[in-house]
């Protein structure tokens, strides 16, 4: 049984259940079938009997019947003739009727019981059940009434074999129909199953496919459906798209890793070579280790952001949220960061309480990530205005400046990882710091725009859901 398919368990189980339905419909079914025979049968002898109470005269004198022949059939009675019409009968469909006087005597029809229901008391109208020749009888009386008739009886008499013989026929169909209903039922259950296990089938064949060829892209899309295979199939296809998306981002990862730390360490390789090559004077050595040492700082730099984005962009990473008031961490930051003074750029801020559960780390690396671009790329004696306030529920933090603005056609790719314009190339930047930016917003549901004139300046603005005016819940 544990090496049977699902489909042919689930066949086998339904014929089973179908089976035992099947035979207790029958066994109901014959046992209604029987009381219902049993009855029309006993209505059908009272019928008769009732039929020919009306058929029987009887006449003191019957010169005036012979004379004119309105007679039957004539039988001698006490001191007349009794009359029996033609419409008497004796014998339908296997229901007897006879006349008898009150002492048993036989006078007209036949009875197949009357060896053994001569004895039996009359009883009039109702149907008595008696037992002759190994058969069981049920007879019905009546007693007539009326001109000398009064001594008279009517007995009809039927076999309880002539429901049974109906019964059989029933009991004949029912042993051709119910193997016939359980190889249906069995089929159709089979396809049935089949049908409905289908998804599966595409479900196991899609994993085995995704884990044999390697090809991550394939999707089970078994259509639209609300039941619980269309739910499982869902579920698998979401974790298909997690796991494409966790390689591919690996892959991503590896490839800017190497693609990134080449440039440094071929600056560093070249002025090692060219310091070897032969003697130098001490400030050429010098140099030479100033740059390598700058290269060597670079990388250093590139491989913590690069480990940092990473770990952020996996979800790897433990950062424990905290409720708190966002404005006193902005506060801190800016005027921490307002004491770099790079340029001649001033730094001013504004904040009202924002409450928003948040890693601090997190986001003060947002905020360091984006006030350290508007410095890099401020113009001289230029301004910085960092704002945070509250809309509804969403915290809005933006950063502006006056600096050296993006190009229009350069503000959607700045988000993207290593992304540099042309004139911030070969700078101190790493090209990931906006990345990390939109990273960090991304983590928690929120969003980055910018807004920028080329060559007036930027304003950066990040909006989180969530936030709260006060700390008490
Ligand atoms: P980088 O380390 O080069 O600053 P970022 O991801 O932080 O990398 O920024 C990507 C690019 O976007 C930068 O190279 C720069 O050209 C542009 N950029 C970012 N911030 C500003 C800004 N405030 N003003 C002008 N350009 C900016």
């Amino acid at each position: 049984m544990k090496n049977l398919s699902i489909r042919l368990k689930i066949t086998l189980w339904f014929t089973v259940t179908m089976i035992i339905v099947v035979i207790f419909a029958y066994l109901a079914v014959f046992a209604v079938s029987r009381q219902i025979l049993i009855k029309t049968i006993q209505d059908s002898l009272v019928q008769n009997v009732e039929n020919n109470v009306d058929e029987i005269e009887y006449h003191s004198d019957i010169s005036q019947l012979l004379k004119t022949h309105r007679y039957d059939y004539l039988i001698k009675y006490g001191n007349g003739y009794l009359d029996i019409d033609d419409d008497f009968l004796s014998k339908v469909n296997e229901v007897y009727t006879s006349l008898y006087s009150k002492k048993f005597v036989l006078i007209y029809g036949s009875n197949p019981t009357s060896s053994i229901t001569e004895g039996l008391d009359f009883k009039d109208s109702k149907i008595q059940k008696v037992r002759s020749n190994g058969n069981w009888y049920y007879v019905f009386d009546r007693k007539l009434k009326g001109n000398g008739l009064d001594d008279l009886w009517l007995r009809g008499a039927v076999s309880e074999e002539q429901g049974e013989r109906q019964m059989s026929g029933l009991i004949r169909a029912a042993v051709i129909l119910l193997p016939l209903l359980t190889i249906l039922a069995s089929a159709g259950g089979y396809l049935i199953a089949k049908h409905a296990l289908k998804p599966v089938q595409k479900i196991s064949w899609t994993a085995k496919q995704i884990s044999e060829g390697n090809d991550l892209k394939r999707r089970i899309d078994i259509g639209d459906g609300d039941d619980e295979l269309h739910h499982l199939a869902a579920t698998f296809d979401e974790m298909f798209d997690r796991l494409e998306r966790a390689f591919e981002q690996e892959r991503q990862f590896t490839s800017d890793v190497s693609h990134e730390l080449r440039t440094p360490m071929t600056v560093i390789n070249a002025q090692c070579e060219y310091t070897l090559e032969e003697e130098r004077t001490v400030e050429e050595y010098e140099n030479a280790i100033l740059v390598i040492r700058r290269q060597a700082r670079k990388m250093t730099k590139l491989i913590n952001h690069m480990l940092d984005f990473a770990r952020l962009e996996m979800r790897t990473g433990k950062y424990t949220d905290i409720c708190l008031d966002v404005s006193e961490l902005v506060d801190a930051i800016c005027s921490d960061m307002k004491l770099i003074h790079e340029h001649g750029i001033t730094l001013e801020y504004a904040t009202e309480t924002v409450v928003l559960s948040v890693n601090p780390e997190l986001f003060s690396r947002l905020l360091t990530n984006l006030v350290s671009n508007a410095y890099r790329y401020g113009r001289e004696n230029g301004h910085i205005f960092v704002h945070l306030r509250r809309e509804q529920t969403t915290l809005v933090l933006s950063v502006e400046d006056d600096g050296i603005g993006i190009e229009e056609k350069e503000q959607d790719k700045i988000f993207q990882r290593f992304y540099q314009t042309d004139s911030s190339r070969g700078g101190d930047g790493t090209g990931l710091g906006l990345a990390m930016v939109c990273e960090i917003a991304h983590y928690y549901n929120g969003t980055v725009d910018v807004e920028s004139v080329f060559g007036h300046g930027s304003t950066f603005t990040v909006r989180l859901p969530g936030a709260t005016s006060s700390l008490e819940i």
